[in-house]
């Protein structure tokens, strides 16, 4: 074999395993070979999930929660396990560009008592290198692309290495998050060009109980950040809090 043939054999294996890496990528709910996200039935499933939910309602049960996208349970939530535990961040891209088109779709919060950031619920460091990304600040870029809202990534910083929240009961959920945010210094940055304290919108991927929201929340308005509320990708259901953050 000259070595014509050999780079000719070597650029063929690189090609083929070039593609059949795309094609494993699959369906991030269902695995059926797949070039985009979700194959067209799981993006049809999706879709009625949204359609139908009501998530968008003012409810007083649900402290801070502006909206959510759809309920906790079939398709999205295979969806957000595969970007959480499969690495798949086009997931978070995708229902984050779905998650922005319905904040503008609900023309929610005017901006006209100044601008309004997004901002991720952070991860504390360690997870984040293990799931090689945080899925709330992926789902916030796409949702601030969608909604033209400017993200604030690192507003605030996870400083304990909480126990997942699903493994908890409300009052060790509680006792799990107390101080594990500190402000970060991307906000204290924003603060000081702004000359006064920027409102603030709280991005996430579950919304359960509201002791997330409310923990992030607590610690971002004792430093006098005004924050409007939580919007999320998905918000659990009374029968899949045990499942849920
Ligand atoms: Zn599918």
């Amino acid at each position: 074999m000259n070595w014509l043939d050999s780079a000719r054999q070597l650029s063929r294996a690189v090609s083929q395993q070039g593609l059949s890496l795309f094609l494993s990528q699959g369906c991030a709910v269902c695995d059926r070979p797949q070039h985009q996200t979700f194959c067209p039935d799981c993006q049809a499933q999706l879709q009625d999930l949204v359609r139908d939910f009501k998530g968008w309602t003012p409810r007083n049960e649900h402290p801070l929660l502006i909206g959510a996208l759809a309920p906790y349970s079939g398709t999205i939530k295979q969806a957000l396990r595969a970007l959480k535990y499969e690495y798949r961040p086009d997931v978070g891209r995708a229902l984050g560009m779905a998650l922005g088109q319905q904040w503008m779709a609900r023309r929610t919060l005017t901006t006209r008592s100044g601008p309004l950031y997004a901002l991720p619920i952070p991860l504390h460091r360690h997870r984040q290198m293990q799931r090689g990304y945080n899925q709330a600040e992926l789902i916030a870029q796409s949702f601030c692309q969608a909604s033209g809202l400017p993200l604030l990534p690192q507003g605030l910083i996870r400083t304990e290495d909480t126990l997942p929240q699903y493994q908890l009961g409300l009052k060790a959920r509680q006792k799990n998050l107390k101080d594990a945010f500190q402000v970060g210094q991307s906000l204290q940055r924003l603060e000081k060009r702004l000359g006064a304290a920027p409102r603030v919108l709280l991005v996430d991927d579950i919304y359960t109980t509201g002791t997330t929201a409310k923990s992030a929340a607590d610690v971002l308005r004792r430093s006098h950040i005004r924050v409007v509320g939580m919007v999320a990708v998905a918000r659990a259901i009374a029968d899949d809090n045990k499942h849920a953050k």
